[in-house]
């Protein structure tokens, strides 16, 4: 067992870390404060992520890509989550689902993304199938060699920003042991279809600047060479490469959490009351240590993952425990930091309370915590299931 660092992943960690410290936390303010990104802020940021190596790290050498592993890639996850959400977007790893793509869609949708100049969303959630996508209501159709789709999908991250849309929508209905089971179809749709309306989503707490959007579908055709991985076999696609998205969210909070917990010390350090710094009441100084031990565990478990990812060992119950767990532990240790703070914490200037409310959606998206429960439980329960 080997729980150092190799030369190469540190020197990834540091060059990543001050890429974030020098690129994309200055402008930190200015996101929060206009609730966007500039687009030649993006522009900027991009041309220097693609210099740097970091663009699409996650994507193979031979298209273009980085072709970094798992514990890599969890590693620079981690730093990049020292940061929010709209700042990152800029620096982006396109979906790993686009490796489905396949003939024709690679020079399409692939290479491009890889290269930065198409950018992908991906649309699963619909206003009445979140947690159980399987009741998706979106359909698509098939009329020759065309699917026609009517529906509507909402909360879709970048979608204001994005090129093409990874689309899954409800192609058929299959029988089986446990009744009708809906089909369900990857599809790519470029943002200029025809019948396609792309509306801005409502605010959230959560990542200013970055912003979701609710995309609706009116007899849209999408031609059956669209179809990203097998016809009715959606899911199996999702399942294969959208896995470790929830490694990234997770490594992500470890990261955030790590500048929540610095924050909190600093000011634990310096500010007085009571003739000392507050340090060193135990009240204070017990909430830093059980910060650091909860990001210390999370962390391992993040890196335990990605690992088992790299060795071809991984269990959905892996990734969904990293999730779980480190999500869960954001909430918690920046939600100390402000209590830490005191009245300060709550003020814009400081920084501490946009780390808490950014933390509130990680416990949502990419399955709730609920959900990363099911998981889990199942995984324990199978064996013992007649
Ligand atoms: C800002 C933002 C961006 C997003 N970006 C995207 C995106 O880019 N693409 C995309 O497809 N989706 C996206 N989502 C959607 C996100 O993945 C869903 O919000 C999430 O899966 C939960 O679905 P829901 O909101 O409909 O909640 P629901 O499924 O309605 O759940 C509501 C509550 O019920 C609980 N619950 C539901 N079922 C169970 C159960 N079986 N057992 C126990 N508890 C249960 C949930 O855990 C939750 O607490 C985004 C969401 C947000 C907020």
């Amino acid at each position: 067992m080997q729980f150092g660092l190799t030369t190469e992943q540190q020197l990834l960690v540091d060059s990543v870390r001050a890429f974030v410290e020098v690129e994309l936390a200055p402008y930190e303010d200015e996101v929060e404060r206009t609730d966007k990104v500039r687009p030649e802020l993006i522009r900027q940021i991009k041309d220097r992520a693609l210099r740097a190596g970091f663009y699409a790290a996650n994507m193979p050498e031979e298209l273009g890509g980085g072709g970094l592993d798992h514990v890599a890639l969890a590693l620079m996850e981690r730093e990049l989550g020292r940061t929010g959400f709209a700042l990152q977007y800029a620096v982006a790893r396109p979906s790993n689902i686009l490796r489905a793509c396949k003939g024709e869609q690679i020079e399409r949708y692939l290479k491009p993304a890889i290269r930065g100049e198409r950018v992908e969303c991906l649309a699963l959630t619909e206003p009445n199938a979140g947690s159980d996508l399987r009741s998706m209501q979106t359909r698509a159709e098939r009329q020759g060699d065309v699917y026609v789709i009517n529906g509507t999908k909402h909360f879709i991250s970048y979608a204001d920003v994005a090129d093409f849309i990874v689309l899954f929508a409800a192609s058929g209905v299959e029988e089986t042991a446990k009744g009708n089971k809906k089909r369900i179809t990857s599809f790519l749709v470029d943002k200029g279809a025809p019948g396609l309306d792309v509306r801005l989503g409502p605010r959230s707490v959560s990542h200013r600047g970055f912003h979701h959007c609710e995309l609706v579908f009116s007899n849209c055709p999408v031609p059956v060479s669209q179809i990203l991985g097998e016809e009715h076999r959606g899911f199996d696609v999702a399942n294969t490469w959208l896995g470790a998205t929830r490694l990234t969210v997770a490594a992500q909070c470890v990261g955030r959490a790590q500048r929540a917990l610095e924050k909190a010390t600093q000011w634990a350090a310096t500010r007085k009351q009571f003739g000392q710094t507050i340090g060193k009441f135990q009240g204070t100084s017990f909430k830093l240590a059980d910060m650091a031990t909860e990001i210390a565990a999370a962390d391992l478990l993040v890196l335990q993952a990605a690992w088992k990812s790299d060795q071809g060992t991984v269990q959905d119950q892996d990734y969904a425990m990293a999730k779980l767990y480190a999500t869960e532990m954001l909430a918690r240790v920046t939600d100390h930091a402000v209590q830490i703070f005191g009245g300060m914490g709550l003020m814009e200037e400081v920084g501490v309370e946009r780390l808490w409310r950014d933390a509130r959606v990680e416990r949502i998206w990419d399955g709730t915590s609920e959900i990363q429960r099911h998981i889990i439980s199942r995984a324990l329960l199978r064996p013992h299931e007649s």
